[in-house]
């Protein structure tokens, strides 16, 4: 119970990086006798319980102890058609969207459809313990609405646009560009900003995008202040080649995003696995971020991530598990992924616990310019956490039984936990899972 007061404190052992470990030594906070202090759902303290519980003697204590406080993970990159495709083996990019995944995406035309997909997505979302992703929404939309407004309904924090395509894809996928202008716009009045929701302007990849479409990309965004903006890029050898068949006037695959002024703060592009160094120092430059998603990688036979380079040159990473590409919803599952892929890789980065942590939750949080309200548990921002617990029995608590070494512990959890582990979590302080 909350008392009168409004202050809640929870006990736990409890991790967070408020810093970037990629730029500092000991980003990584643990307290394994933890108190996380919450007032009128911000953060109003972190740190040693027994100090929080001596400096608020009238806060309601919740014993939490046995299990782990994570900041609300932050999927920078999936798609919410692509639910029902999860899980298909054995194609590569341009093969999977034809065969599997577009055809999909097709069925959003129909609204009811929709709608039962997007409560199983955003379920989906929350029950893995995820508080904030940016999403592709649909080509239709009606069915970009329902996610809204699913969404809306959980009390996630869900950045996402109608997707905008004018060629290639089958038919029913495409829209004009007057027709692209105008849906987008009676969403954007219609969501941006409401609640916990934003818009981002969605050109699939320019691919499917002609010069046309993206530069109804671009009025929008001037004509919008604070959208954010989303697409793919450098994902798959087959898919770059096309694309310089496709604009003959562009320097390389990047050079068609930032003619329409596309590469800015709040930009997040997906994979870019075979990327120039060029390119790298124009990310970097124009503040864009990349969503890097392993598991797709993988699964697509997309390539290994270039994540030293991307570090080397100061361009903002944060994870996306890709959905449907990808192999599910668990952030904690896509770290792994992403560890163990630079372990194998050419040039690999040795990434740790803090690393991962970090990765899944501010670096998402900047990445979507939401880095000053969520991404850890520093003084004043929103209350958004992941309650984990180890089930008996289970290996991670054997592996619990003995580690003590903070780095040791969220290792364990980052390879061993899953959705099975999520026992609670709170967005601004109130519970939306279970
Ligand atoms: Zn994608």
């Amino acid at each position: 119970m909350i008392p009168s007061s409004g202050v809640e404190l929870l006990r736990a052992h409890l991790f967070h990086t408020p810093r970037n470990p990629f730029r500092e030594d000991h980003a990584l906070e643990s307290h394994a006798d933890g108190g996380l202090l919450i007032r009128n759902g911000r953060v109003a303290g972190c740190g040693d319980y027994r100090s929080l519980r001596d400096a608020h003697p009238d806060a309601a204590v919740t014993d939490l102890r046995g299990g782990f406080l994570l900041p609300g993970l932050i999927d920078a990159h999936s798609h919410f058609p692509q639910l029902r495709v999860l899980g298909d083996m054995g194609r590569s990019l341009l093969d999977w969207l034809e065969h599997r995944a577009l055809p999909e995406e097709a069925r959003m035309a129909d609204r009811t459809y929709a709608c039962a997909v997007a409560r199983a997505f955003v379920h989906a979302l929350v029950s893995h313990g995820t508080t904030t992703a940016l999403v592709f929404g649909a080509h239709f939309a009606p069915a970009t609405a329902a996610l809204f407004e699913a969404a809306e309904a959980a009390g996630l924090r869900i950045a996402s646009g109608q997707v905008l395509s004018d060629r290639l894809l089958r038919p029913d996928l495409q829209q004009t560009p007057e027709q692209a202008w105008r849906d987008a716009t009676l969403l954007i009045q219609r969501f941006h900003c409401r609640g916990r929701l934003r818009y981002a302007v969605t050109p699939r990849f320019a691919l499917s995008t002609s010069e046309a479409v993206m530069e109804v990309c671009q009025t929008l965004l001037n004509e919008h202040p604070g959208l954010l903006l989303q697409t793919h890029i450098n994902e798959d050898p087959h898919e770059i080649a096309e694309v310089a068949r496709l604009f003959p006037w562009a320097s390389d695959y990047l050079a068609v995003y930032e003619r329409f002024g596309l590469c800015r703060p709040n930009a997040v592009m997906a994979h870019n696995v075979h990327a120039t160094d060029s390119q790298l120092d124009r990310l970097a430059s124009s503040g864009t971020a990349i969503a890097h998603c392993p598991c797709s990688n993988a699964a697509l036979g997309s390539g290994l991530f270039p994540m030293r380079r991307h570090v080397n040159a100061g361009v903002r990473c944060a994870l996306g598990t890709d959905v449907g590409g990808g192999t599910g919803f668990g952030l904690l599952k896509e770290g792994l992924q992403a560890y163990l892929l630079q372990r194998i890789a050419p040039d690999g980065m040795l990434l740790n616990a803090s690393h991962l942590l970090y990765l899944a939750t501010l670096a998402g949080a900047e990445a979507l310019g939401l880095g000053d309200e969520v991404g850890d548990f520093s003084t004043g921002k929103a209350a958004d956490f992941v309650y984990l617990r180890p089930s008996e029995n289970s290996p991670l608590a054997a592996v619990l039984e003995r580690e003590e070494d903070p780095q040791g512990i969220l290792a364990a959890i980052f390879t061993l936990a899953g959705a099975e582990n999520v026992r609670e979590v709170r967005i601004e302080g109130a519970p939306v899972y279970p």
